[in-house]
């Protein structure tokens, strides 16, 4: 098969990071499934990994987690999906089952928690393989290349919206407009009608786009909104918006962050974090931590109800490192997808 394989880490600026090769199909281990990937998302983890902010722990490795595939063949004790099925992969490729937060419904946070396509190989391939426990059935509703930004873009934006805690007619804030962001908008529109979505983005094409979305407002990453905010969702990688959100927030007002990890860049602002400004009358930051299985499940059902679609961008399974640096480089709107077959 041909996959699009990291062999060493590095600043993806400097090069191709992924290189086309040929591989031996994987073979699915007892309880997995063989899939054939149609297409897979591309997602700024994906930079993280690359660029060593979250490293795979072995080397080389198969990125890719936002799958769309049929099952090809199954793996001893693997018989719930039928082989054919389209099924979804996301980044939770396992928990352990038994923890604590496991146990409770927390299977994001495990200890345990298998990432798909950094601690285990994932979609930018023409084969992976995935628990059954573990995929996830994709409604008729919505197709491949629709499907795949759904996965995280779609199920962990759908996650941060749900911990902002806003109830209808709160006004929220959302700071980056890319593949979850503009998710998160269209998804606030639909399960909370009455409140007002104001958009902080860098670039002035996420600005126009987010207002053709619906967005009452969109400014840039630091400027005032016009009214106080309830609560806003950060999927930028940097530390300006967290300031900017966290003066736009209204009293008792709720910053989460959606981002795995933040870059360096311009961390030294933190130090103009004031106290006073930023963080008094009750204001509260949460970060947002992988997904589970009922997150990836529901969004998928959500999208295919309400008709929340992506506005993706397509590119060949070969062309993953042109995906990749057009996500660095803030290029294209919306999500980026990996045509695979
Ligand atoms: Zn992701
Ligand atoms: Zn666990």
């Amino acid at each position: 098969m041909k996959a699009m394989v990291l062999r060493s880490p590095g600043a993806l600026l400097d090069g191709a990071p992924l290189a086309l090769e040929e591989r031996p199909d994987p073979e699915p281990g007892a309880g997995e499934l063989l899939l054939d990937v149609a297409v897979c998302g591309v997602c700024h983890t994906e930079l993280d990994e690359i660029e060593g902010r979250t490293p795979p722990p072995r080397l080389p490795v198969v990125l890719g987690h936002q799958v769309v595939g049929r099952v090809a063949a199954r793996g001893p004790g693997a018989d719930a999906v039928e082989v054919g099925t389209r099924v979804g992969v996301a980044w939770i490729r396992s928990a352990c089952g038994t923890c604590e937060q496991c146990r409770t419904g927390r299977e994001n946070l495990c200890a345990r928690f298998v990432a798909t396509g950094r601690d285990a190989d994932g979609g930018y391939a023409e084969r992976m393989t995935a628990p059954e426990d573990f995929v996830h059935p994709v409604p008729d509703a919505l197709g491949d290349v629709v499907a795949a930004p759904l996965l995280c873009a779609g199920a962990i934006g759908y996650r941060s919206l749900r911990l902002t805690g806003l109830r209808d007619g709160q006004r929220l804030g959302l700071t980056g407009f890319g593949a979850s962001g503009h998710l998160v908008l269209a998804l606030a529109h639909r399960l909370l009608p009455r409140s007002e979505v104001y958009v902080f983005a860098r670039s002035a094409d996420d600005r126009a786009f987010a207002l053709e979305r619906g967005a009452s407002w969109a400014g840039d990453s630091d400027d005032a909104a016009p009214a106080p905010l309830d609560a806003i969702v950060d999927t930028t990688p940097a530390w300006k918006p967290v300031l900017g959100a966290l003066a736009n927030l209204a009293p008792g007002g709720r910053l989460v962050i959606n981002a795995i990890r933040k870059e360096d860049g311009d961390r030294a602002l933190l130090a103009s974090l004031d106290y006073a400004r930023h963080l008094w009358l009750e204001k509260e930051v949460k970060s947002v931590a992988n997904v589970t299985r009922r997150d990836v499940r529901e969004m998928l059902a959500l999208a295919a109800d309400l008709e929340v679609e992506p506005e993706v961008r397509e590119y060949a399974l070969e062309d993953a490192n042109e995906a990749l640096l057009d996500l660095k480089r803030g290029v294209g709107r919306g999500a980026k997808v990996l045509r695979v077959a």
